[in-house]
């Protein structure tokens, strides 16, 4: 007995997985919670299963009425916006259904994060620029652990992607510019990414809160902030090692040069 959670992908139904379509196809209960999961992706489940959206349930509702279909031997899945890992709250659920005796099974998606890379044309780790990436959040009414604070996370001066921060720009600045970032360091804003009113925003940290506010991006916005992101880094020379003819590696032996 197991209930499949799948991560529906930023949004365009077609970014769904393969497996995902297919179970979610093959469901006879599909959970999701509206207006984050594409209603063209739910109208993909068979014609008679039964859709119930889940944004006005709380956990042990929602919990409850998974636990009663599975054991009433019908296939559950739970649809999560982008890939249920990150900021999915998946765990909660999976204790309970733990402890009820349900298994869970998590079908990955692609997450908003690479969604918005994928739609600004970014690579997020440019050699000699910065291999790391971070995936965080500004600390607004979620407590964020001390360790964690965005001031010395962006120490690191490597790409930060900051999920569910659209309305606690100013506090990003500051922390970053405390942090020592410069206020012309490139930032992507993409607010709902792969939907058909997606749009995107390049601004850099000095104009990054008055933009936001000028284009109304207060949720569903992804902000993606580094010299990786510099518009103008095709005009750069940053090359990867990897195609780099002087440099060998497991499939291909480097030339002098
Ligand atoms: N599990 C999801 C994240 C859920 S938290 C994922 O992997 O993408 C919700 C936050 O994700 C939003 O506040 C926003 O920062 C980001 N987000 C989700 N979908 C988005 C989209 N289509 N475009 C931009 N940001 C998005």
């Amino acid at each position: 007995m197991k209930v499949t959670i799948i991560g529906a992908g930023p949004g365009d139904p077609d970014l769904i997985t393969v497996k995902g379509l297919t179970l979610l196809q093959e469901a006879d209960v599909v959970m999701y919670a509206d207006s984050l999961v594409s209603e063209d992706l739910v109208k993909r489940a068979k014609p008679d299963a039964e859709v119930i959206k889940t944004a006005g349930m709380h956990l042990e509702e929602m919990v409850d009425l998974m636990v009663e279909r599975v054991q009433h031997g019908k296939k559950v899945v739970r649809v999560h916006t982008g890939d249920p890992a990150v900021y999915g709250a998946i765990m909660e659920q999976i204790v309970l259904l733990k402890q009820a005796g349900i298994g869970v099974e998590i079908i990955p998606g692609v997450s908003s994060v690479f969604a918005s890379a994928a739609a600004v044309g970014a690579e997020l780790t440019i050699p000699d620029l910065t291999q790391t990436v971070i995936l965080t959040r500004a600390e607004g009414r979620t407590p964020v652990p001390e360790t964690e604070k965005l001031k010395d996370l962006a120490k690191h001066h490597c790409t930060i992607a900051l999920f569910l921060s659209a309305t606690l720009t100013k506090k990003v600045v500051k922390e970053f510019l405390d942090a020592g970032w410069s206020k012309e360091t490139p930032v992507a804003v993409v607010y709902k990414a792969t939907w058909p009113d997606q749009r995107i925003l390049r601004t850099t940290l000095e104009h990054l809160d008055e933009e936001m506010h000028k284009n109304g991006m207060r949720k569903q916005a992804m902000i993606l902030a580094g010299w990786a992101l510099d518009e103008h880094i095709h005009e750069k020379d940053y090359r990867s090692k990897l195609y780099d003819k002087t440099f060998t590696h497991g499939f291909r032996r480097g030339v002098k040069s």
